[in-house]
């Protein structure tokens, strides 16, 4: 499986799963049509599924366009985001699988961004190689997304199922929000050295127009306050000695960060 990561609206990626054996693609959350049928074309490829993670508009805009030109394409969402998901087909549970071409992934149920909310972890097909997560706005590189239709300990307990995954995971994650959110992470974890190394990689990346995502699940668990509710250093940072009030504070201050 061959993953290319397009650029679309201000600061979206859209993802696109190739299996060249079979000449077939999937896309995930696909915010435009144009870019995924363009690198459709490129490759001679035909859509045979869309996996969205949510509802939002910027990851759900292109499923109308891409099902008119490639209509056996199946459209898979959170079970809960049924009515909310334009051609949604499947609905999708905790523990639930789907597959593309030969690699079946695994879904998660990550409410807190929306109550809907689902991540697909593909686990490696050979042992050595990564696993690929798609976790939408829910994981962000070195944050999280916001919490519009879920609690704080909502987001704590979908965030410790992404954090059981080995740290040799890919996190595709829908959005380019890494430096800014680094800022921020380096604003309650200053001493932190593996962040700061982070942080000028990533300033650098950005300075020269670079992607920072995909990003590696063990940094994530290193450097992402938003993953480490349980640690004292963080704990004191926000005044608190419990993990989820350490995170909603933590979530609070990047809100308006
Ligand atoms: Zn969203
Ligand atoms: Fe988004």
């Amino acid at each position: 499986m061959q993953i290319y990561r397009l650029p679309v609206l201000a600061d979206n990626y859209i993802f696109l799963l190739h299996s060249p054996p079979q000449q077939i693609a999937a896309v995930v959350d696909p915010a435009e049509a144009a870019p995924v049928i363009n690198q459709l074309a490129k490759l001679g490829a035909e859509l045979t599924a869309i996996f969205n993670t949510h509802h939002h508009s910027d990851h759900v805009g292109g499923n109308r366009q891409l099902l008119q030109q490639f209509p056996n394409a199946i459209v898979y969402g959170g079970a809960e985001d049924k009515g909310r998901i334009p051609g949604q087909q499947v609905f999708l549970k905790e523990g639930d699988r789907v597959s593309f071409g030969q690699q079946p992934a695994e879904i998660f149920f990550v409410p807190g961004h929306t109550r809907a909310h689902i991540a697909y972890y593909f686990s490696p097909h050979f042992p050595g190689e990564p696993g690929e997560l798609f976790c939408g706005d829910t994981l962000f590189a070195g944050s999280c997304g916001r919490l519009f239709e879920g609690t704080p300990a909502q987001m704590v307990d979908s965030l410790g199922k992404l954090r059981n995954l080995p740290d040799n995971t890919r996190v595709w994650c829908a959005h380019e929000y890494t430096l800014k959110n680094l800022q921020f992470a380096l604003t309650v974890d200053p001493r932190n050295a593996e962040l700061q190394s982070r942080f000028t990689e990533v300033a650098t990346a950005r300075r020269h127009h670079q992607a920072t995502i995909p990003s590696w699940l063990g940094i994530e668990k290193r450097t992402n306050p938003f993953l480490r509710w349980d640690e004292p250093i963080l704990q004191a940072a926000v005044n608190s000695q419990d993990p989820i009030q350490t995170f909603a504070r933590l979530r609070g201050m990047k809100d308006t960060f």
